[in-house]
């Protein structure tokens, strides 16, 4: 039997049988990874507030011999995000970002950019940045990582570069995975509108990192069509629809109806 030791954040938490808990975990070294946390129901000393969801940790886990799943035997918390599971906003937002990472990562395959891109974004969000702009940074390098970047810098039908194109707003053909010149567009051409400023931002975005990301300021109509776009974009290239998009668009409504979302 040998032991690993990481920090993770936790993705999710399954009881099972009668006392213990099954966690899936981005690991900062060894990528989505399930364990068992033994007696984590029973006992309230045994892993006092450190299993949460959204939680960062320090764990320490033992692999057994035949084979299965890792069994928990040490977890520090190293930041709870408590707001994250007390504002339904924030939840919202989290649950969609856990659930890309739960659902296009290999189990057992290290990510290490994704796992600091989520920290990232779960810090920023805790730290009251606003969501919608962290989701859109959270999306653009996600799909960098895992290779499968939306291309921007030309018409993906006449190959045009950005700079050359004429017109102020292009459309976007998600089959393709790139943008489309007025030119091209065709009646059966995607809805997806994006403005030369919007497409400009996103690409800053794809050529710089975290690091510079910090103090980037979108406006609302950037804001929006990022948003409509790369929600689109992702279930499309996902194969489905993501199930956290319903509570966060439920959540978005009651935010516009209360008037300040
Ligand atoms: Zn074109």
């Amino acid at each position: 039997m040998f032991s690993i030791s990481t920090v993770a954040i936790l993705l999710r938490r399954i009881e099972y049988g009668d006392h213990d808990l099954i966690v899936t975990l981005l690991t900062r070294d060894y990528g989505k990874v399930s364990m068992i946390a033994k007696f984590a129901r029973k006992s309230r000393k045994r892993f006092p507030g450190t299993l949460e969801l959204f939680s960062k940790i320090s764990l320490v886990a033992t692999l057994p011999k035949k084979g299965g799943m890792p069994v928990i035997k040490e977890a520090a918390l190293k930041h709870p995000f408590a707001s994250l599971r007390g504002n339904l906003w924030k939840t919202a937002y989290a649950s969609y970002w856990t659930e890309l990472v739960l659902t296009w990562l290999e189990e057992g395959k290290a990510q290490e950019k994704i796992y600091h891109l989520l920290k990232y974004s779960l810090e920023a969000l805790d730290n009251g940045q606003c969501p919608a702009v962290i989701s859109i940074i959270f999306q653009l390098y996600f799909l960098q990582f895992s290779g499968l970047s939306p291309n921007l810098k030309q018409c993906s039908r006449c190959q045009i570069a950005l700079e050359k194109l004429p017109g102020e707003k292009f459309g976007f053909d998600l089959a393709k995975g790139g943008l489309v010149c007025q030119g091209c567009l065709t009646d059966k051409s995607s809805p997806y509108q994006l403005s030369r400023g919007t497409v400009k931002q996103l690409l800053w975005i794809q050529a710089n990192s975290l690091k510079n990301v910090k103090r980037l300021k979108f406006a609302a109509p950037a804001i929006k069509e990022s948003q409509v776009f790369l929600e689109a974009f992702i279930p499309y290239h996902l194969g489905r629809e993501p199930k956290s998009f319903k509570f966060l668009n439920h959540i978005r409504n009651l935010k516009s109806k209360a008037g300040n979302g």
